[in-house]
């Protein structure tokens, strides 16, 4: 399994593994994370996520998986949308994980969203478990992308699909332009001013940029295993949704 250069940005310079420095910065921003995400994308966000949670329709999914579910806004939606009989949720970060589960008693889907402490580069459930596995903005910040790939392929049943939502760079002249300005200094300022961690902001900028994304993504999809894969470009290459799925195997039937 080889290390991508992904792999080793940090969202600070001190001590510390990546998975170490990335749980303690998602507990610090918990509390202000789903302001600052409707506020900085314009509420843009929410479109994405609800196109990328269509790509289950056809599926009827019956128990699927939110990997690095933050605080819960993939699984809320995914239970109104498709109405699964159950989703599982897991994440690094207590601190998101604690924001979610207030959500979810909020809006009383604590029968159907059950979110836990868990890695996806380790995920603790037996192989051919989920229906669908879905992460939004989480691949980004695993340690090891390619273990955590494996691991979801592992837990997915065969013929099941992933579907992931991650930043992309843009490469029209005129949007690159901004989109670096808005991310390289905006946001991070922004956060600033709200009292925000300003560091975790500048790590979103360089993780988003050191990420293989496009077709290089679905490059290290296929090479793990992953059948069908497919990438979509959204809002002028800002964000793009990946589906792929677990191969059948020839002789499964
Ligand atoms: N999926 C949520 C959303 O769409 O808002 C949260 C996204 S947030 C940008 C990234 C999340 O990934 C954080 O909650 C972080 O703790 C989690 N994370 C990072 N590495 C992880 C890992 N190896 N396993 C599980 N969760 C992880």
């Amino acid at each position: 399994m080889s290390k991508l250069p992904h792999d080793d940005i940090k969202p600070f310079t001190g001590e510390g593994s990546k998975k170490e420095q990335v749980s303690e910065m998602f507990d610090r921003i918990a509390p202000r994370y789903d302001f600052m995400n409707r506020f900085l994308s314009v509420g843009i966000d929410r479109i994405w996520r609800r196109k990328a949670i269509r790509f289950f329709k056809k599926d009827k999914p019956i128990h699927l998986l939110d990997v690095a579910t933050g605080t819960a806004d993939m699984a809320i939606m995914a239970a109104k949308i498709l109405s699964p009989a159950k989703i599982t949720g897991i994440d690094i970060s207590e601190g998101m994980l604690k924001i979610g589960r207030k959500k979810i008693e909020k809006e009383n889907l604590g029968t159907k969203i059950v979110l836990s402490g868990g890695d996806g580069e380790t995920i603790n459930f037996p192989p051919d478990t989920f229906d669908g596995v879905m992460v939004a903005f989480g691949v980004r910040n695993f340690e090891h992308l390619e273990k955590g790939l494996q691991e979801i392929l592992r837990v997915m049943k065969p013929g099941a699909q992933l579907v992931v939502v991650e930043f992309s760079k843009p490469r029209i002249p005129g949007v690159k332009g901004l989109y670096n300005f808005y991310m390289g200094v905006v946001a991070p300022q922004l956060a600033k001013w709200f009292n925000q961690n300003k560091k975790a902001y500048q790590y979103l900028n360089e993780s988003a940029k050191a990420f293989p994304d496009r077709r290089h993504f679905v490059s290290i999809l296929n090479k793990t295993g992953y059948s069908n894969t497919y990438y979509q470009s959204l809002s002028l290459g800002i964000c793009c949704i990946y589906s792929a799925r677990k191969p059948v195997a020839p002789n499964a039937y």
